[in-house]
């Protein structure tokens, strides 16, 4: 049968002629319908060897859907000829996260080596699949294998998301998705399906009008030193970090001080005053920009071209003394928390990877973190509760 596999790394994967697997004990052949491309299979084909555990060959495609072809010996509860989804992850099946479905999370999955079909094991980009087990299959009953494969990871991503959300939305509640491209659009249906929510509330590139108090000139010394009010006062600073293999990594984080909101963890090798200034600009085109921006001394911040920029957009530059990071606890204590609970345990493969990660972490300290100073809230229910949704526009 014909296979499309990764041969080399960061190499083109191949299409080749290999045999018909043979399904094993509890094992199961399908006959592949639909096989789902994703950028996930972009980032596989990246990266240098030695950075994952797999070996190679294997074939790519952990989208998967199809008909059962050949059951091995033992399976029951399936026919020949069911259309069935491939659950993506396969983890070991016995341990106690595998038993709560939870199969990402796999106990064993460094013994494994490989994090399922396309991810490591031969996966869906080919004639016939062979899933080692009958518990990763999911019926499909009438629908169409060849138009349900991405359901099986563009669509599980946010229903995960909407599933743990789900007690929260009761009816009068919104649910608000930002970005309706290739799972934002899955969530918005998925809300629909599955939750009484009466409006979905839509991001279309409208800026809330943001309630500031008029504008007045201030000098430098002052400032207020306490943020009085969403996009009063934002920080912002660089913290450093390594990729594997010890080359440096630049972390910008912008935050705002009023409700800790961490706004942006922008990384790069080297982010000059020109990159700053384009993660700016993006915040400002979303959150509105705010009256005065905090940093250090850095050079990529009193660059004048940036300064000379923030001010014509109305927000007012404060550098704070040299040798006095004090004037910027919040920013401190943030840098601290980042660097226990992302930088110091996770590994990153790649620039590309640590933007993924430190993302996910931006989300979760926005999303997960209570402070104490906003009376046990997290900051983006705060920064909710400053809000007026009056401001967005139905979909
Ligand atoms: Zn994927
Ligand atoms: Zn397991």
């Amino acid at each position: 049968m014909k296979a499309y596999q990764l041969v080399g790394w960061q190499q083109p994967a191949e299409l080749r002629d290999v045999p018909v697997p043979e399904p094993g004990p509890g094992e199961v052949l399908i006959k592949v319908g639909g096989a789902g491309a994703c950028h996930s299979d972009l980032h596989v084909m990246d990266w240098p060897a030695g950075t994952l555990p797999y070996e190679l060959p294997f074939t790519l495609g952990h989208e998967n859907a199809g008909w059962i072809e050949v059951l091995g010996a033992g399976v029951s509860g399936w026919q020949t000829g069911d259309a069935v989804a491939v659950y993506g992850p396969w983890g070991c099946g016995r341990c106690a996260a595998c038993r709560q479905a939870r199969e990402t999370l796999c106990e064993r999955a460094a013994e494994i080596g490989a994090a399922g079909g396309g991810l490591g094991r031969d996966g869906g980009m080919a004639e016939y699949m062979l899933v080692p087990n009958a518990r990763l299959l999911v019926p499909l009953g009438e629908l169409d294998p060849r138009g349900v494969a991405p359901l099986s990871d563009a669509a599980l991503t946010p229903y995960h998301a909407v599933k743990s959300a789900l007690l929260l939305l009761s009816p009068g509640t919104w649910a608000l998705v930002i970005g309706v491209g290739g799972l934002g659009h899955m969530a918005v249906q998925l809300l629909r399906a599955v939750s009484p929510i009466e409006r979905i509330w839509r991001e279309q590139g409208f800026t809330q009008p943001l309630k500031r108090p008029k504008k007045k000139r201030r000098t430098g010394d002052t400032v207020p030193v306490a943020a009085q009010h969403q996009n009063h006062v934002w920080t912002y600073d660089f913290i450093f970090d390594a990729t594997a293999g010890g080359k440096r990594l630049k972390v910008l984080s912008v935050l705002d001080e009023f409700t800790r909101v961490a706004l942006a963890l922008a990384c790069g090798r080297s982010l000059t005053s020109a990159a700053v200034k384009g993660v700016l600009a993006r915040l400002f085109a979303r959150h509105g920009r705010p009256l005065v921006i905090r940093s250090d001394n850095g050079p990529e911040f009193i660059a004048f071209e940036l300064t000379e920029w923030l001010e014509a957009q109305g927000a007012e530059t404060h550098h704070i003394e040299p040798g006095k990071p004090g004037q910027n606890g919040f920013g401190e204590s943030f840098h601290a928390r980042l660097r226990d609970e992302c930088l110091n345990c996770e590994e990153f493969w790649s620039v590309e990877h640590a933007r993924v990660v430190l993302e996910s972490w931006r989300h979760e300290y926005s999303t997960e973190h209570l402070h104490s100073s906003l009376g046990y809230a997290t900051p983006a229910e705060f920064a909710a509760a400053q809000r007026r949704p009056a401001a967005l526009v139905s979909a």
